[in-house]
């Protein structure tokens, strides 16, 4: 089984990820993508990314070790590896995607039904201005390259099965959760 979450940057995702990994412990697995930009904080190789060159990545291109790979910001690329997949049907885990708009809309046309794919919306573009200034690990830059694009990504919500509005956060992970158990359900 695979779910798709996709968001604008600051909208919650990786938040409403962690909720899903920790209350349901050895259910879900994460799919960790490459990426070329440098690690933020306190993030690690191998565990919010596999932070690689762009060499490295372009080569993984040109071997077709990609599903899917977006530039996602200028000149920085993200993907997701072939052997990701591989490696987490072999645990037997529901593999969770945390990735972009166009990259998650890709991805559900490769899965079809096998694929439930869930768009989390901020309550608004000031909402989510504010939580990236809030997290405060984002330069000013990069703030206003990703708010301009959230506003693009709202228009393809509707592409989604489901959209969740993540505003008060216990209320967003009770439907996430509640979306994904009858999906589960009904599959
Ligand atoms: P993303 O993974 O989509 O970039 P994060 O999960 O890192 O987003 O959330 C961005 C920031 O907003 C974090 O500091 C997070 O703690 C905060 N946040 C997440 N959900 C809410 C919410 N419902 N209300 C207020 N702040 C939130
Ligand atoms: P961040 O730099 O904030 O970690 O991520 C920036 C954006 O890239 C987010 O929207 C994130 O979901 C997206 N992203 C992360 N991994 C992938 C991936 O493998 N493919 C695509 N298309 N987007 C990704």
């Amino acid at each position: 089984m695979i779910i798709i979450l996709c968001a604008p940057s600051g909208s919650g995702k990786s938040t409403m990820v962690r909720h899903l990994l920790d209350t349901y412990p050895g259910c879900y697995e994460l799919s960790i993508s490459a990426t070329t930009r440098l690690p933020r904080g306190q993030e690690q190789h191998g565990k919010e990314y596999y932070f690689i060159t762009k060499e490295e990545f372009e080569q993984h291109i040109v071997n077709n070790d990609f599903i899917e790979y977006e530039q996602v910001y200028d000149g920085l690329y993200y993907g997701t590896l072939k052997s990701e997949i591989d490696r987490i049907q072999s645990l037997g885990r529901t593999i969770l995607f945390d990735i972009d708009v166009k990259g998650g809309i890709n991805l559900k046309n490769i899965f079809g039904d096998n694929a439930l794919s869930i768009f989390i919306a901020p309550p608004s573009i000031d909402a989510l201005s504010a939580r990236l200034h809030a997290r405060g690990d984002t330069s000013e830059e990069m703030i206003q390259k990703r708010l301009a694009k959230a506003e693009i990504e709202m228009a393809d919500a509707p592409h989604f099965d489901h959209i969740v509005v993540n505003d008060d956060l216990s209320v967003a992970k009770q439907s996430l959760e509640d979306i994904i158990n009858s999906w589960k359900r009904n599959s």
